[in-house]
């Protein structure tokens, strides 16, 4: 039985879907001013968990992901700017171009991180029919009003504004009388902005109210009931999305549909950087690609991220990077000399299961993993057994081989042998600098008895 942690109840709850054998997930997409930071890859790397514990469990996943080139401004207040137009004048490139090429290098993220893609991609830029279509539905409802920079959602009218949130709406709105403008209550959120009227956005569509943007949260209530329904399982998203984002989807769906949108809401907390909140704005930018540029094999910081609970704050430091490192590299080892597999052992696979099945309790998991590792069942079924558990951990372990050892380029030996004829005729300058050459180029030379010995230099794993 798979139970998860569902924030709107603020419980484990049995897991049931609600159309079987079909799961419906939606997922918070990336916002696509920049490239994914590691923190945002954790969130995809706990979503794509949970999609393969539904799948390992039976269920047939129907995943939607939107990309966000749209209306994410830079203050959730919705008085800062559109991030798309920060990303703009960061990269000298459109909105437009900015969106393309930060989608195309997210999805090669999750390509690298064995991530599955979702089913369907949906871009808020593409359905701004549907987020028009659903405003005049909250309109016509009586939850709309308007102020001078655009159409507002009037939380008052809601009983239970921020109930996943369990936000206290009367401290809030004594805590923030000046900041309100023309907001009514502290937490009303824009569905439509105007255009700012002395300026022309590069994104800007026609509307019943006048030129604008949609706000940000409508493309999520809009664009997940477009294609799972106005009643679906999952709705996942990090952590920060508990206090604004998703009770502003939760509110627009209520208004307009009379429902709470998903039957369980799902958080993955943060990766923090030494302490500090990872973000694009703060300087602790790290992409996976930096992790590559030092030598990291994206599948380490996936291996990494197993490691921690998806509902605990996880600590990001070299140090931890190298240890995943280590250890995921002793497992692809073992692996790798197990014999073809036979059939999984049963005792383990219902163990590994039942951590799974426990609101995806993947550090437990992993410890299943390694007492198989341990154990003394024959190599044939302790392979047959992996390549089960990899379904869910989805690091390729049945695939891994060890990397063959390469031969020494042509020009490393001359340098060698250079080194060599230095040594001989004492020019102990010349031997050095020729030896500073190839340990530049990579290569390790070390001095035996039976002359020198030269290997490729051990990269991370
Ligand atoms: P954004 O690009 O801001 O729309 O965020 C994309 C996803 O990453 C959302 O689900 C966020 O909740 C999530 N996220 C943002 N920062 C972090 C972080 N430091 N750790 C984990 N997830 C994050
Ligand atoms: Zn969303």
């Amino acid at each position: 039985m798979l139970t998860l942690f569902d924030t709107y109840e603020r419980k484990v709850r049995p897991f049931t879907p609600l159309d079987p054998p079909q799961v419906k997930l939606y997922t918070c997409g990336l916002t696509v001013y920049d490239y994914a930071h590691i923190g945002n890859l954790r969130s995809y790397i706990f979503e794509d968990i949970l999609r393969r514990v539904l799948e390992f469990n039976g269920h047939e996943v129907l995943h939607v992901m939107n990309i966000t080139d749209v209306g994410h401004l830079t203050d959730d207040a919705d008085a800062g700017e559109d991030k798309m137009e920060v990303g703009t004048r960061r990269a000298g490139k459109s909105a437009w171009e900015i969106a393309e090429i930060y989608t195309e290098a997210f999805k090669q993220d999750l390509a690298q991180l064995h991530i599955h893609e979702p089913h369907i991609w949906c871009k808020a830029t593409d359905h701004i029919g549907e987020q028009i279509a659903m405003i005049q539905c909250i309109e016509a409802n009586g939850y709309t009003y308007r102020t001078s920079d655009g159409i507002y959602f009037d939380t008052a009218k809601l009983d239970d504004y921020g109930y996943i949130a369990r936000l206290n709406i009367e401290g809030l709105q004594a805590g923030s009388r000046i900041a309100m403008s023309e907001k009514r209550n502290a937490t009303d959120f824009a569905l439509w902005k105007f255009s700012p009227p002395d300026a022309q956005r590069q994104m800007e569509w026609d509307s019943p109210w006048g030129v604008g943007f949609p706000g940000w949260h409508i493309e999520c209530s809009a664009m997940a009931a477009h294609y799972l329904g106005t009643f679906f399982d999952i709705h996942c998203g990090g952590e920060d999305h508990i206090m604004v984002h998703h009770p502003n989807e939760i509110a627009q769906t209520q208004a307009c549909h009379g429902t709470r949108l998903a039957n369980f809401w799902l958080h993955g907390y943060f990766l923090q950087l030494d302490g500090l909140k990872m973000s694009k704005s703060s300087g602790g930018f790290l992409r996976l690609q930096t992790l590559i540029d030092r030598g990291y094999d994206p599948l380490v910081y996936r291996f990494f991220c197993l490691g921690g609970h998806y509902r605990a704050k996880l600590t990001f430091n070299w140090q931890a990077m190298d240890g995943a490192a280590t250890a995921l590299q002793r497992l692809r080892t073992a692996v790798s000399q197990w014999p073809d597999p036979t059939q999984p052992d049963e005792t383990f696979l219902a163990d590994f299961t039942a951590q799974v099945n426990d609101d995806l309790n993947m550090p437990r998991a992993l410890a299943v993993v390694w007492n198989l590792v341990k154990s003394d069942l024959p190599g044939s079924v302790k392979k047959a057994t992996i390549i089960e558990f990899d379904r869910v951990l989805g690091l390729g372990l049945a695939e891994w081989q060890p990397e063959a050892e390469q031969p020494i380029p042509a020009e490393i030996l001359a340098l060698a042998e250079q080194r060599q004829a230095a040594r001989a005729a004492k020019n102990w300058a010349e031997a050095d600098a020729l030896r500073d050459q190839i340990v530049a180029a990579g290569y390790e030379i070390t001095d035996t008895p039976t002359g020198p010995e030269l290997k490729q230099r051990a990269a991370h794993a």
